[in-house]
C-alpha cells in the first residue's frame, strides 16, 4: 500500500495502524496498481499542546475521510497525543470503509498493558482506567478489562522487587525440524545440528564474559531463561554440560526463576528432565499448540496429540515445580470446536501455566508462501476461540499475568499468560514490561539494557545489542563481538554495555 504522511509521527507506528485494516499491508511504491490502497495523513501541533489529525483512506473504489484533535488532559501522557489523534482519526476513518471495529481500538503497540499500568499509576482507579482504555483508545470492554488485569497483577508482582536486579536469557537457536509456520531462524538439518557441540563452547565463553559484566555492574540475577529453539533438542549429556557451566556461573538457589523452554514433545525424555532438575531447572514448558491430530499435520509439527500426553506425564514426574503449556488459537484448518476442546483438555491436565497466542504469520513462514490469503480482517472464529479461553481458564482459577501483541496476528488478536497464583513466569514480565536489563547471549539473541524511570512522562530508555541471528555467523564473528575490534572501531559488547550504564548514571547504584 502508499502511505504518505506529512507531519512529525514515528511511520512504524502509523504503518502498524494501517495493519489494522489491511493486515500483511507491504509499504513501499513499487508494484503499485490502480487497486493499490492509499493512506494519507496530516498531523498538525498547536503550541496550547493540541494535535490535530487528519486521515484519508482510499481503497476498493471508495474513499473515507476522517479528522481528530487531541487536547492535553491528565489522562494521556503528553507523548502519547499525536499517536492518539492519529489513531482515533485512521480508526474512524477504516470503521467507515470496512464497518470493522478492532478489538485492540487504537492500540498497536506489542505491550497494551504498558498503557494500562500507566493509566493506573496516574491515579485512575480500576474502573476509571478500563474507561479510558474503552473510551480514549476505543478497546472493546473485554480487552480493556484483560489489559486493566494483567497490569494490577504485574504491578503487585513487581513492587517490592529491588532495584538491582537483571535477568539472563540464553538462546539455543536448534530444534528437531521446521514447522510450517515459523519464521524463527532455527538450525534443524543434520549437518546444521552438527554444529551444537562447537555452538555450545563459543556460548560458554559467552555467558562467562556476560557473568563477569553482571557482577562488575553490581547486579543481582532474578532469573535464567534458556530458550530456543527448542533447547531440549540437546541431548542429556549436553545438556548436562550447559547446566553444569551455568551452575558454576550462576547461584542457581539464588533465582526467583530457571527456565528451560522445552517446547516440542517429540525432544522431551525423562533421562534429560532428570539433569534439568538435578541443576535446579523450576520451569519448563510443554507446548502441543493444539490437541488435534490434524491441525498438526497441517502445521508441520513433527509430532502427535500422544506424543505431547506422554511429553506432559514426563514433565509432571520429573518434579520440576513448574510447567507451561502453549496452544494457538486460529490455526489453520482449527476452528472453535476443535479450539474448545484443546483448551479443555488442556485446563483438563492442570499444569500452573497455560499461554494461549493467537496465531501469527511472518513473512518467511513456508506455511504464508502457500496460502497469501491467510490474512483476514476479523480472524472467523478466532476471536471467539480467544475469548472462550479467556472465559475458561478465568473460571479453572488461572489468571493472565502478561500479554504481548505481536503484527500480522489472525484477528489482530493477543497472546496471553495465564497461571496459578504464585506461579507466574516471572521472567516474562521481566521481559515484555522492560522492568530491568536482559543480558543474552547466543545466535540470535538480543540483550535489552533498561534504564531507571526517566523524570517526566516516568518512561524508561532501552538499547538493544544484537548478536547474528544464524549460528554460523555467530560461530564466526562471536569473539569480535566480545572482544571488540580496534582496526575497525567495533566496540566490544562489554564497552556497549558499560556505555549505556555510565550514561545513564546506573554504576554504582
Ligand atoms: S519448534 Fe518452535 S522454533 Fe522450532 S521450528 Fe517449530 S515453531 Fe519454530
Amino acid at each position: 500500500m502508499i502511505l504518505r504522511i506529512n507531519g512529525d509521527i514515528n511511520p512504524y507506528y502509523v504503518q502498524t495502524l494501517c495493519m489494522v485494516f489491511f493486515p500483511g499491508a507491504k509499504f513501499g511504491t513499487t508494484d503499485v496498481t490502480p487497486q493499490t490502497p492509499r493512506v494519507t495523513v496530516n498531523l498538525r501541533r498547536y503550541k496550547s499542546g493540541s494535535v490535530k489529525a487528519t486521515v484519508e483512506i482510499k481503497a476498493f473504489g471508495k474513499v473515507s475521510r476522517a479528522e481528530e484533535t487531541v487536547e492535553p488532559s491528565q489522562d494521556i501522557l503528553n507523548s502519547r497525543i499525536a499517536k492518539i489523534a492519529v489513531g482515533r482519526a485512521m480508526f474512524a476513518a477504516g470503521k467507515e470503509l470496512f464497518g470493522h471495529i478492532p478489538p485492540w481500538g487504537i492500540l498497536t503497540g506489542v505491550r497494551p498493558a504498558k498503557v494500562a499500568t500507566e493509566l493506573i499509576e496516574k491515579g485512575n482507579g480500576i474502573i476509571r482506567s478500563k474507561r479510558i482504555l474503552r473510551d480514549e483508545y476505543f478497546l472493546n470492554p473485554q480487552k480493556a478489562a484483560l489489559a486493566v488485569s494483567v497490569a494490577n497483577t504485574e504491578m503487585a508482582l513487581t513492587k517490592k522487587l529491588p532495584d538491582n536486579l537483571c535477568s539472563i536469557y540464553i538462546s539455543i537457536p536448534f530444534c528437531p525440524s521446521r514447522c510450517a509456520y515459523c519464521s524463527f531462524v532455527s538450525y534443524t538439518s543434520a549437518k546444521l545440528l552438527s554444529l551444537i557441540d562447537e555452538y555450545l563452547l563459543k556460548l560458554y565463553v559467552d555467558l562467562e564474559n556476560m557473568v563477569g559484566i553482571i557482577r562488575e555492574l553490581g547486579l543481582r540475577i532474578a532469573t535464567v531463561y534458556i530458550g530456543g529453539g527448542t533447547p531440549t533438542v540437546l541431548s542429556a549429556s549436553q545438556l548436562d554440560t550447559l547446566l553444569g557451566k551455568i551452575g558454576e556461573l550462576v547461584d542457581v538457589s539464588d533465582l526467583m526463576e530457571y527456565t528451560l523452554e522445552s517446547g516440542r514433545p517429540d525432544t522431551i525424555t525423562a533421562e534429560k528432565l532428570a539433569v534439568a532438575k538435578a541443576h535446579g531447572v523450576t520451569r519448563i514448558s510443554v507446548n502441543p499448540q493444539t490437541l488435534s491430530d490434524a491441525v498438526l499435520e497441517r502445521i508441520g509439527r513433527k509430532h502427535t496429540v500422544a506424543d505431547f500426553y506422554r511429553a506432559y506425564e514426563i514433565a509432571r514426574a520429573s518434579g520440576i515445580p513448574h510447567i507451561n503449556v502453549d496452544v494457538i488459537a486460529g490455526l489453520p484448518g482449527d476452528d472453535f470446536g476443535e479450539f474448545s476442546h484443546t483448551i479443555d483438555g488442556i485446563i483438563a491436565l492442570n499444569p500452573d501455566n497455560i499461554t494461549v497466542h493467537t496465531f501469527c504469520v511472518k513473512k518467511s513462514a513456508d506455511m504464508l508462501r502457500e496460502n497469501s490469503n491467510i490474512y483476514s480482517l476479523t480472524g472467523g472464529d478466532v476471536g471467539k476461540c480467544v475469548s472462550y479461553s479467556q472465559l475458561k481458564a478465568k473460571f479453572a482459577g488461572y489468571r493472565p499475568y502478561y500479554l504481548y501483541r505481536q503484527k500480522n496476528t489472525v484477528g489482530n488478536l493477543e497472546n496471553v499468560g495465564y497461571a496459578k497464583e504464585g506461579a507466574e513466569g516471572m521472567y516474562n514480565i521481566f521481559m515484555m514490561e522492560e522492568l530491568h536489563s536482559i543480558f543474552s547471549v547466543g545466535a540470535g539473541a538480543v540483550t535489552k539494557l533498561v534504564s531507571k524511570r526517566q523524570p517526566g512522562d516516568g518512561g524508561r530508555l532501552i538499547s538493544r545489542i544484537f548478536t547474528p541471528k544464524y549460528p554460523y555467523e555467530y560461530l564466526r564473528d562471536a569473539d569480535v563481538l566480545r572482544e571488540g575490534d580496534p582496526a575497525t572501531g567495533k566496540q566490544s559488547i562489554r564497552d556497549k554495555i558499560m556505555q549505556f550504564y555510565r550514561e545513564n548514571h546506573l554504576l554504582n547504584q
